[in-house]
C-alpha cells in the first residue's frame, strides 16, 4: 500500500533520510522508532507529500507522491497524519473540526458530515463532546478528536507521530486504547513512538532509524527482544 524505494531527503547539505527504502502491506502496523533527529518525523511528512524529496520515489495505492503532477489533495484524503500537538481549530466545535474537511473536500452535507462524525467520535469514545469546544476538553480527549478527524475521511492508512507525546501518562492510555481499536479493526498504520510495550504488542513490524537510515527492520517482538546491531542496542536500553 505505501513503498518507498530508494528515498534521500536533504534539507540543503543535511541529508535527513538516506536511500529508505520501506514496504507497507494493507492492514500492517510498523512502529518507527529510533533516536531525536535520525528522521522519523521527516518520513512520515514525505509519505503524506509534506516535504519534497531529493531522489527515489514514494507511492501510495499506486499513486506516485512525488510526482509533480499528484494531486496532493486527493493524496491526503488517503493519508491521514495526526501529530504530536492537536492542531484543532479552537474556534471550531469538536463537529466543526470534524466535518470541515468531509464538507469542503468530499462536498457531504452538513446533515451527512455531522452522522460521519458522530460515527468516529463513537469510535474514539467520545460522541458526547461532538458539540464541545477545543479548550474544554483534555488534552487526551483533544488528540482523540484529531484521529477521529482524520478518520472522517475514510483514509487507507494513518501516520501517527508521537501521538502521545505530550500527554501525562494517565491520558496516555486512553489514547492507545483508540489505536489498539484501529488496529484491531485492520487499519494500516505507521506510528513514530516512543511506547515500546505498545510497538511490542501491537506492531506486526518495528523501522528502526538511525542517522537517516532504515538501520534495522523485523518482525515486532523478535527486533524488540534481540537487537542485531549494537545501536539499536543501546537505543532499547536508554528508553526501557
Ligand atoms: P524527534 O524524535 O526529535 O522528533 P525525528 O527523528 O522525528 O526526531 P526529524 O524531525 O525527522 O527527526 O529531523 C531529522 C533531521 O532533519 C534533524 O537533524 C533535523 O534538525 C532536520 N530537520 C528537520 N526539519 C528541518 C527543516 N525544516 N529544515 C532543516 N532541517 C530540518
Ligand atoms: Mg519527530
Amino acid at each position: 500500500l505505501v513503498e518507498l524505494n530508494h528515498v534521500t531527503k536533504r534539507y540543503g547539505a543535511l541529508t535527513v533520510l538516506d536511500d529508505v527504502s520501506l514496504s507497507v502491506q494493507k492492514g500492517e502496523i510498523i512502529a518507527v522508532i529510533g533516536r531525536s533527529g535520525s528522521g522519523k518525523s521527516t518520513m512520515l511528512r514525505c509519505i503524506n507529500g509534506l516535504e519534497r524529496i531529493q531522489g527515489g520515489d514514494i507511492t501510495v495505492d499506486g499513486v506516485r507522491v512525488n510526482d509533480p503532477a499528484t494531486n496532493l489533495r486527493n493524496l491526503r484524503q488517503q493519508v491521514g497524519i495526526v501529530f504530536q500537538s492537536f492542531n484543532l481549530f479552537p474556534h471550531l466545535s469538536v463537529a466543526g473540526n470534524i466535518t470541515l474537511a468531509p464538507r469542503v473536500v468530499k462536498g457531504k452535507d452538513p446533515g451527512m458530515a455531522r452522522e460521519v462524525a458522530l460515527d468516529v467520535l463513537r469510535r474514539v469514545g467520545l460522541e458526547d463532546k461532538i458539540d464541545a469546544f477545543p479548550d474544554e476538553l483534555s488534552g487526551g480527549q483533544q488528540q482523540r478528536v484529531a484521529i477521529a478527524r482524520s478518520l472522517a475521511m475514510d483514509p487507507q492508512v494513518m501516520l501517527f507521530d508521537e501521538v502521545t507525546s505530550a500527554l501525562d501518562p494517565e491520558l496516555t492510555g486512553e489514547v492507545i486504547k483508540v489505536l489498539e481499536a484501529m488496529a484491531n479493526k485492520g487499519m494500516t498504520m505507521i506510528l513514530v513512538t516512543h511506547e515500546i510495550g505498545f510497538a511490542r504488542r501491537f506492531g506486526s513490524r518495528v523501522v528502526f532509524m538511525h542517522q537517516g537510515r532504515i538501520w534495522e527492520e523485523g518482525a515486532a517482538a523478535a527486533t524488540l527482544a534481540s537487537p542485531r546491531t549494537p545501536e539499536l542496542e543501546t537505543f532499547l536500553n536508554a528508553v526501557l
